[in-house]
């Protein structure tokens, strides 16, 4: 299985939107590693997902830097 390449400060969107009031559907990458470290783009907060369900999940890439 391929991996979506991505790097650090990218902007994803995501299928499932962030369960936090604001209902955001985007992330900006902070970590790559075996596991993905999202932060949602309005509460800030950090979600962890592994490559895989990283994967399923992600919709497009907003914009890479
Ligand atoms: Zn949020």
């Amino acid at each position: 299985m391929d991996f979506v390449k991505i790097s650090i400060g990218d902007i994803v969107e995501m299928k499932k939107e962030h369960p936090c009031i604001h209902r955001c559907k985007l992330f900006e990458v902070v970590r790559i590693g075996a596991d993905v470290k999202l932060k949602c783009q309005a509460c800030g907060h950090v979600v962890m997902l592994d490559r895989e369900a990283f994967n399923k999940k992600l919709r497009k890439i907003i914009s890479e830097k």
